[in-house]
């Protein structure tokens, strides 16, 4: 049994980048990017009114003063703003020659002559100066970065349609056991539903994977055999659930053996999941997970996620954060790092939630944070920070 970080490090050392591939700005969502990106422009480009007003110099303030213009958004000014003038302007306009403030349009008044007066007596100068976001030649997103819709925004301004970015490995899902039935048949005698390949199918789609559902496969080192055999043909990676420890019909480690597969993790020090398996043969990688829902579940968000990241370029960062607990805790053995379902409360406590162990798939869909206990604590205290990362 490893402890977590090295099961972590292990990963990220014996993994081997994907390579590049360009896409469209439109399809680069939940990519991570193989390039630097460097601003061609200044953001703002010119000093632009953040308020619409009257674009006027401060010192002729409070007025009146003549209106000499109008500049919607779009149009660029060619009047300059003398001593007792003004020009009408919207948000997002430039600001016009000699003007050094707008004052808002709420704290206006034309005066019969038509002039203009303000109507308060401070006002901010409202103006975005070119370049105060971002300078031409800025570096806006690195190497390594998973564009998110913020990202896709930066990536927009910078002017990039088409993006380098790694391939994104494609996923291969397989779930083992004997005892399993899909979804539409109603188990028999010692059956039970196919939870966790639909789950994990779904987490993979969610991290915006693509995600192959390769189906149920008994526990038979034979099927076993054929079924991984074949599937890694047309995947980069397999995650596969049930199977991976040491009961008789327990066949993965058996057969990636069989496969040729250099087997480099057999068991992590984490509760749920102890049972994960990391394998990797000629450019490609299985994950094996316990089958029961909530181990599967966990280990897919930490080590599962850490190698689709490690595959492409890119060190996750997941949020992870302290927060105090509403109740006692206390576990009988503490050799593992525990990972348990719990909920985060609207003031921001958290609340430990009934937890019968790791087939428990309901108590997943109630929480909606990870808390963490390090190896070594068997009890904390109501009033305790926690560790917890948001689901
Ligand atoms: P295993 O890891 O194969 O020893 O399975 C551990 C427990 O998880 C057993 O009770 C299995 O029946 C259950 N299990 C295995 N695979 C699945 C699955 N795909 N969906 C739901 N439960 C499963
Ligand atoms: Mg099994």
């Amino acid at each position: 049994m490893i402890p977590f970080e090295e099961a972590y490090q292990i990963i990220r050392t014996s993994v081997v980048p994907l390579e590049k591939e360009t896409v469209l700005l439109a399809d680069s969502q939940n990519r991570i990017l193989a390039e630097e990106i460097v601003s061609d422009v200044n953001i703002p480009p010119f000093n632009k009114a953040a308020m619409d007003g009257f674009a006027c110099r401060r010192t002729d303030l409070p007025g009146p003063l003549r209106i000499v213009d109008e500049i919607p958004a779009g149009k660029f000014p060619t009047v300059e703003i003398k001593e007792g003038e003004c020009a009408r302007i919207m948000t997002g306009a430039p600001i016009p020659k000699g003007a050094d403030t707008v004052f808002m349009v709420e704290y206006h008044e034309i005066q019969p002559d038509g002039s203009v007066i303000f109507t308060r007596d401070k006002t901010a100068n409202n103006i975005c100066l070119l370049g105060e976001d971002v300078k031409e030649g800025d570096v806006v997103l690195s190497k390594g970065t998973l564009i998110k819709p913020q990202e896709i925004a930066i990536l927009a301004g910078a002017g990039k349609t088409n993006i380098e970015v790694f391939r994104r490995p494609i996923v291969g899902v397989i779930s083992t056991g004997s005892e399993l039935v899909e979804p539409n048949i109603l188990p028999a005698a010692g059956q039970i539903r196919n939870s966790n390949g639909h789950q994990m199918v779904a987490q993979l789609k969610r991290m915006g994977m693509v995600g192959e559902y390769f189906g149920i496969v008994p526990d038979s080192q034979e099927e076993l055999r054929k079924a991984i055999h074949s599937a890694m043909k047309m995947i980069d990676v397999l995650f596969i659930s049930g199977g991976v420890s040491v009961g008789d019909y327990d066949f993965v480690p058996l057969v990636l053996q069989e496969l040729e597969f250099e087997i480099l993790i057999t068991s992590i020090a984490t509760k749920p999941g102890k049972h994960t398996l990391f394998a990797r043969k000629e450019g490609k990688y299985v994950l094996g997970f316990p089958g029961n829902p909530v181990s599967s579940f966990v280990q897919l968000e930490t080590v599962g996620r850490e190698l689709l990241c490690s595959l492409m370029g890119n060190q996750p960062k997941l949020l992870k954060f302290k927060c105090v607990l509403l109740d006692d805790y206390h576990r009988k053995a503490s050799d593992r790092l525990e990972f348990l379902p719990v909920q985060i409360t609207e003031t921001g406590k958290v609340k430990l939630l009934p937890y019968n162990g790791s087939a428990h798939i309901h108590v997943l869909s109630k929480a909606n944070a990870i808390m963490e206990i390090p190896i070594g604590v068997k009890q904390i205290e109501q009033g305790d920070l926690v560790s917890v990362r948001p689901l």
